[in-house]
């Protein structure tokens, strides 16, 4: 028989099926909630059941968006030339941060992983490849497409294979989509000796004139 209330047994166990939280933090979490004013309670759980009938996913970029098209995608001051293909939504957040992107967006919402089953069809690859079929029919109708697509998976294996997969895919899709990828080099205060060898060669590859 467990000592807990039933009310914060069932908010710890609804705390432990988020990612990265354990058993004590789920605990630590749900026992905190217990000090915090009935109002602000009240928000939460109200921005909890809103979250997912005001959010949609915008039928072209398949960014998590208010209204679809997603304002990126509906902004005529957007390069719609460029694609930057990315595995997570908070990967777009990355990009918009830098303010130096103007381009448009593609979110696969994860990435190839055999391990874990998680093929090309269990990801928005084939909403890509359709993107760049249409745009090539604009194309030969004079009007402007997607002429360049930049890939920005992770730096990991199944960031490797998704960008690999993508590549080929899109080779097969257009013929004059230049396809590109990110420079991966060293992180602002890495030292050159820890870094790994994947690391070193991308960072080479990567380098520019000074
Ligand atoms: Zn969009």
């Amino acid at each position: 028989m467990t000592l807990l209330p039933k009310a914060l047994f069932r908010l710890i166990e609804s705390f432990q099926k988020l990612p990265g939280i354990g058993p004590k933090s789920a605990t630590r979490l749900a026992f905190y909630l217990l000090h915090v004013p009935v109002e602000e309670l009240e928000r939460f759980a109200e921005n909890l059941r809103v979250l997912k009938a005001s959010t949609v996913l915008c039928s072209l970029c398949k960014n998590v968006a208010e209204v679809d098209p997603c304002s990126v995608c509906s902004d005529p001051s957007r390069d719609q030339t460029m694609v930057c293909v990315v595995e997570q939504p908070t990967d777009v957040l990355s990009f918009e941060k830098t303010g130096k992107y103007h381009g448009l967006y593609h979110v696969l919402h994860g990435a190839i992983d055999p391990l874990n089953n998680i093929g090309p069809d269990e990801i928005y690859i084939e909403d890509l490849m359709k993107r760049i079929r249409n745009q090539e029919a604009c194309r030969q109708g004079r009007e402007s497409g997607i002429r360049e697509v930049i890939l920005a998976m992770n730096s990991n294996m199944e960031g490797e294979a998704t960008a690999m997969y993508v590549t080929k895919q899109l080779k097969v899709q257009s013929a004059t989509c230049k396809v590109t990828r990110l420079a991966h080099g060293l992180p602002m205060g890495a030292d050159i000796e820890y870094a790994d060898e994947v690391t070193l060669t991308r960072a080479l590859e990567g380098r520019r004139e000074y």
